[in-house]
């Protein structure tokens, strides 16, 4: 029984399958495969595998019943937290911005 469940990869825009743990299967051509591969497809946040998380981007800091928010984790990667930016922009409409852990955040979710 199939019952592997598709999504469009955030890097190439194909449509693509997902693993058991919700990534896009690996594609494109053997030797460099694409970017995309092993990662959240589009629409998602960019680093909920990654692990070693640096920090979140968010927007607003601090949650606010009245307006969007989105706030995820990110890892070291910039290139990540450049799509994580972008990805609180597709949820609130405004870019997000970093805090690293050591920025205290008081509370905020
Ligand atoms: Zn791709
Ligand atoms: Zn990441």
């Amino acid at each position: 029984m199939s019952s592997m469940r598709r999504a469009k990869c955030r890097v190439c825009d194909k449509d693509s399958a997902l693993n058991q743990d919700e990534l896009v299967h690996p594609h494109g051509p053997h030797g460099s495969r694409c970017r995309g591969s092993h990662r959240p497809p589009a629409g998602e946040p960019p680093c909920a595998f990654c692990g070693r998380m640096v920090g979140r981007v968010a927007w607003p800091e601090v949650y606010d019943p009245d307006r969007p928010h989105a706030s995820t984790y990110v890892c070291y990667d910039p290139e990540h937290q450049r799509e994580a930016r972008l990805w609180v922009k597709t949820v609130t409409g405004h870019e997000g911005v970093f805090y690293g852990r050591e920025t205290a955040v008081g509370g905020a979710r």
